[in-house]
């Protein structure tokens, strides 16, 4: 007579992230265009109004056992045919690219076939201007900011672009390497992500969840955003993950700590 015993194959906890760092080796900062904002104060009301601030724009190209990961993909290449930048916004914002994504990505000996996943942290045209140089790859984004109606209603992304739609946080290669964490507010499925490296430690990348370091150490939630409160959690959230982690908040826009990181080719481990 055998016994048949019940196994728990899978205990998953609510709330927790997965731990480990197995996969991952490498992360690159790659240069994906630059803003020059005629005014702060669009992003911190009431603070530093009428003052210009540059911000720096990049994206992040992981590499790991399974394949190359790209997040967030910058202001669209084609903008480097215009090197004076362009102005848009009524005037706000003026974009500029000195150097293409594609290029970089060439440099580093990587094609666009290579990249097995990619991932945006919102649809504003600052991060996903070169979804479409990788046509191919599948793209993780929350199904709430696929489903959010662009202007005049139109889509947000090709429909016949791979996807997978996430409805909260995602572990991208099941190994807690690279994981997709869920910070809606900014945009109403605006996501982050928690990358474990083995020697930097963890990394979260902001996305736009905050866009410069004195918004994130006064909680400051710029009016445009799509809701204040979502977005103050999520800043939370981000500040309990990176304590939790002893890691660090790489803030996209913050043109003074990215001008201090390592850039393309060269990498952090
Ligand atoms: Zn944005």
């Amino acid at each position: 007579m055998r016994f048949t015993l019940a196994v728990a194959a899978f205990v998953v906890t609510l709330g927790s992230l997965p731990a480990s760092a197995a996969g991952v080796d490498r992360l690159y900062v790659l240069y994906c265009g630059e803003v020059a904002g005629a005014d702060q104060s669009r992003w911190s009301p009431g603070v530093n109004v009428g003052v210009p601030i540059q911000l720096s724009d990049n994206c992040y190209l992981i590499h790991h056992a399974q394949g190359w990961f790209l997040w967030d993909t910058g202001l669209v290449d084609a903008l480097a045919a215009t090197p004076e930048g362009v102005t848009g916004a009524n005037g706000a914002l003026r974009s500029k690219r000195t150097k293409t994504l594609a290029a970089q990505l060439y440099a580093l000996g990587v094609k666009p076939a290579d990249i097995k996943g990619m991932a945006i942290s919102h649809t504003h045209p600052d991060h996903i201007g070169n979804v479409e140089l990788f046509p191919q790859v599948m793209l993780y984004v929350q199904k709430a900011e696929y489903e959010w109606p662009g202007e005049g209603g139109a889509p947000r992304f090709k429909p016949e672009h791979p996807v997978t739609k996430l409805e909260g946080d995602y572990d991208v290669f099941g190994d807690g390497s690279v994981v997709i964490i869920s910070t809606p507010g900014h945009t109403p499925g605006h996501q982050s992500l928690l990358v474990r490296l083995p020697k930097t430690g963890a990394v979260v990348l902001s996305g736009d969840a905050v866009h410069f370091k004195d918004n994130w150490d006064n909680r400051r939630v710029p009016s445009t955003n799509f809701n204040k409160e979502q977005t103050l959690a999520s800043m939370q959230r981000i500040a309990d993950i990176v304590e939790k982690e002893h890691g660090q908040l790489w803030i996209n826009h913050d043109k003074p700590q990215s001008d201090a990181q390592k850039k393309a080719p060269d990498f952090y481990e």
